[in-house]
């Protein structure tokens, strides 16, 4: 038992070779989805998605095992490494222990390659030909890009129309794979002509581009819809980071006291949280805290309600029960750090309704002096959303030093920035701006919820 180690690296044979499914372990059941049109409760709509995936998405079985396909590509860069941030812990004088898990080797450079490979490797086998996708920041579509390259199929990626321009290089990423990719709203789908006709100038939101994938994918027989965050089986798929963790801490006799990741839509922290959450269910780990970190912009578990919603601007996504900012939500221009879903994963909702986690927000100024904190100690540049994180645990740190506790703090880092140096660009010349999302534009939203007969 070595507490010193720097890392800790698990050798390919020590990959888990199932997902955990938490559905399986929660006190009580998830809500249902319910269908855009009818309201009725829904399983996924099988014109947008393989059927493994449907079975994924509401099973109750505890493993459910990695094909080998999906296994062999995984161990092009799985298991990753886990690594003590010895000289963060320096720079900060605290005597707490910090511990962060590493996505960003992923060839995609997040964590979204752990689903993206899974999603393409099931539709591939049903018969699909070709994945439409939206995509933000472009991580997503990066992944995607490379996974149905990978499995011969093709990709259609949405991408919001301002990431579109910010970050040409994403967009040239997706293509070198073979992607096509357009600005969203596009000229390509009905409802990217109608937002266009009514907004010339819209800047595009995930809620858009997720009804262009849509729209795409039922509109053609041979073209699923896949989804990169959000949905149980993507958080279903990502756990393979928190069963590696898991294993690598316990290989140095470490148990965390607190988890920290990042929320987009949720599947990132879901992937490291929700086999550690198993404890605290059991009541092995009742001490376990468990903190989300979302933007002040989008402060969907802080500040939205818990309500039905739809998944997507055009009410063709299933509609789900969850907090959420209103389906209509267009994040503001200022904000440079992801994280800009207007719902979250019905799975965390239900966690911290449940009371095992807790969701923090925090300012992009804030967020951006972390992260280059965190880079100037660690070497790596965080990706802004795990930045979120980073501050958190940057906080956790220090109230350990005013406590003198040693705490060990477990961070999802769930992937680099090299992508994002446009956002490093403006915090470093001051340009970037603190934003609080108004109560008053959340309570405007509730007006547009779908009505969901009791
Ligand atoms: C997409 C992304 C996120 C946010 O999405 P989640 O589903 O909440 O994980 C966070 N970090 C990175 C690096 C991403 O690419």
């Amino acid at each position: 038992m070595d507490k010193q180690a720097t890392k800790v690296i698990l050798t390919e044979k020590e990959m888990p070779t199932s997902w955990y499914n938490i559905q399986a372990d929660l006190p009580e059941p998830l809500p249902p989805l319910r269908h855009p049109g009818t309201k009725e409760i829904t399983r996924l709509p099988p014109p947008l998605f393989a059927g493994a995936l449907d079975e994924q998405e509401f099973s109750k079985e505890r493993y459910i095992e990695i094909p080998e396909e999906v296994q062999e590509i995984y161990k092009m860069w799985r298991p990753t490494p886990m690594i003590r941030a010895f000289r963060l812990e320096k720079a900060l004088d605290t005597p707490a222990h910090i511990y962060y898990k590493y996505e960003g080797v992923s060839p995609a450079g997040s964590h979204k390659l752990n689903t993206a490979v899974a999603q393409a490797y099931y539709n591939k086998k049903e018969g699909i030909k070709r994945l439409a996708t939206e995509t933000g920041a472009g991580q997503w579509g990066s992944a995607l890009s490379m996974a149905c390259k990978f499995f011969g199929l093709e990709c259609k990626v949405y991408m919001v129309k301002v990431s579109y321009h910010q970050k040409p290089y994403r967009r040239v990423l997706m293509e070198t794979f073979g992607a096509k990719v357009v600005p969203s709203p596009s000229q390509d789908t009905q409802v990217g002509r109608k937002i266009l006709e009514e907004d010339p100038n819209s800047t595009g939101s995930l809620g858009i581009a997720i009804s262009e994938a849509c729209e795409d994918a039922f509109g053609r027989d041979d073209t699923h819809y896949s989804l990169g965050s959000v949905v149980n089986h993507v958080l279903l798929h990502q756990t393979v980071v928190g069963q590696e963790s898991k294993k690598q801490l316990e290989k140095i006799g470490v148990y965390p006291d607190i988890i920290v990741g990042c929320i987009g839509g949720g599947s990132n922290f879901g992937g490291m949280l929700l086999p550690f959450v198993k404890d605290k269910i059991e009541k092995k780990k009742p001490k376990l805290q468990i903190i989300c970190v979302e933007p002040t912009a989008c402060p969907t578990v802080t500040k939205g309600i818990y309500a039905w919603d739809y998944g997507d601007v055009a009410g063709m996504a299933p509609i789900a029960l969850m907090y959420t900012l209103g389906h209509s939500f267009v994040p503001p221009p200022v904000h440079a750090g992801g994280l800009r879903y207007h719902g979250m994963a019905p799975i965390i909702c239900h966690l911290h309704r449940l009371g095992f986690i807790e969701a923090r927000a925090v300012n992009q100024i804030a967020t951006f002096q972390a992260a280059v904190q965190f880079a100037q100690a660690e070497g790596i540049i965080p990706a802004p959303e795990p930045a979120h994180a980073i501050k958190v645990v940057i906080d956790e740190a220090l109230k350990c030093k005013q406590s003198g506790e040693k705490k060990n703090i477990l961070l999802a880092l769930s992937g680099h920035g090299h992508f994002d140096l446009g956002a490093y660009e403006k915090y470093l010349a001051g340009q970037l701006e603190d934003y609080e999302y108004p109560k008053e534009k959340v309570e405007e939203a509730l007006k547009q919820l779908p009505k969901i007969p009791a």
